[in-house]
């Protein structure tokens, strides 16, 4: 078998010359301006290895993976009650659907869909104001990457508060269903500054290294969520973690993953690594069109799919 930094540089090396990058997200203005040109990897081994390749070192919007953070902070505030007011189940549909909403009387499918995770938002900022939430967030953040360079990209929260006209109707759905204890702008400052925390490759692979290791930090042994939440996490990331396109991105990469609108993947080897793609341009179902092709690779040249033998 190949070493991982052979399989990276091919990665990289293919990628480069891709016929078809996607589409860059443009529906929040300021993410439209991204160079649909880059491409970032980053692997975080749970014996604490890093290894990079591409543009690994540059900050893009996080977007949707932020939710993943949000989920375990969430949890940890007040463990498995979470679940009264967010399901768990994949919901078929796009991020930002609301056709669910209705049928189910304020609940969200799971938190990983827009709907899921403003409920996640307003559990966080119970006690606090916005921008306390938003400051325990960034911490958090932080503190998993060991990295205090990490900063919201403000211009990117505001382009999306401006245009964020789903985002809004979704709030106030669930707050007509009684789900969001706080004001709709309220809620929805602290989901759009999360999803603006601007992250290179190698940060998110690093803060990603908790999932892979059963919960704790390998570096430091401190443990962030018991190894039994984070076995669920990685399942929700699985079933959830790419919207209407997650059972394709089970079938063709075989890990956990969550994506976001910025272009960026993280990916969970339990027991292995956690992995950090970027790629701006986005396939049809709003996920990073080269980021899942790399992963499909990597997974296939390493035998990492957890559903492969060892
Ligand atoms: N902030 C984005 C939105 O709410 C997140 C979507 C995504 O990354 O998939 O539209």
């Amino acid at each position: 078998m190949p070493s991982l930094r052979e399989v990276l540089d091919e990665i990289v090396a293919e990628m480069a010359g891709h016929p078809d990058r996607g589409e860059v997200a443009s529906y929040i203005p300021q993410l439209g301006k991204v160079d649909p040109n880059k491409f970032g990897i980053a692997v975080t081994l749970t014996d604490g290895e890093v290894l990079v390749a591409g543009d690994a070192d540059e900050p893009f919007s996080v977007q949707s993976i932020s939710k993943v953070f949000t989920l375990a902070l969430a949890l940890g505030r007040v463990g498995d009650t979470l679940w009264k007011r967010v399901g768990r189940e994949p919901s078929g549909t796009p991020f930002n659907s609301i056709v669910q909403l209705e049928r189910e009387e304020g609940i969200p499918r799971n938190p990983f869909i827009n709907a899921g995770a403003i409920v996640v938002s307003d559990v966080l900022l119970a006690g606090h104001q916005p921008r306390e939430a938003i400051g325990e967030i960034v911490s958090f953040v932080r503190s998993l990457a060991d990295d205090d360079s990490i900063v919201v990209d403000g211009d990117v929260a505001s382009s999306e508060r401006a245009t964020g006209y789903r985002n809004f109707a979704l709030a106030n759905y669930l707050k007509g269903f009684g789900n969001l204890n706080h004001a709709p702008e309220l809620t929805l400052g602290v989901y759009f500054h999360h999803c603006a925390i601007a992250m290179s490759c190698q940060q998110l692979a690093n803060a990603g290294r908790f999932l892979a290791n059963a919960g704790r930090i390998p570096s430091s042994g401190h443990t962030v969520i018991s190894s039994e939440r984070a076995k669920r996490i990685n399942a929700l990331m699985l079933t959830c973690g790419h919207y209407d396109g997650s059972g394709e991105f089970a079938f063709r990469v075989g890990i956990p993953g969550k994506s976001g609108v910025g272009g960026g993947i993280l990916a969970i080897v339990p027991g292995v690594a956690s992995i950090a793609v970027w790629s701006p341009g986005l396939n049809a179902r709003g996920n990073s069109m080269l980021g899942s092709i790399a992963l499909e690779q990597l997974t296939k040249r390493m035998n990492w799919s957890i559903f492969s033998p060892k």
